[in-house]
């Protein structure tokens, strides 16, 4: 699976970092960055609970 960012959604709440840390991060000018695209079987809980935690709905796992 993949994790996919509509960028131009994206308001950089963060929300989404603190739900999977290992997959995201906000950088210094609050853009957020994803670390991993691909995510494995391991990573598929945080990744959902960052897609359903995106108040704008900027993410999702394709
Ligand atoms: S929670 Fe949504 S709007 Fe906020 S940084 Fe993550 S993807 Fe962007």
């Amino acid at each position: 699976m993949r994790l996919v960012l509509d960028r131009p959604r994206c308001e950089g709440h963060g929300l989404c970092e603190e739900a999977a840390p290992a997959l995201m991060h906000l950088d210094d000018d609050g853009e957020l960055v994803l670390d991993r695209e691909e995510v494995g079987d391991g990573d598929v809980a945080a990744a959902n609970a960052a897609v359903r935690v995106c108040p704008v709905a900027a993410l999702r796992l394709a």
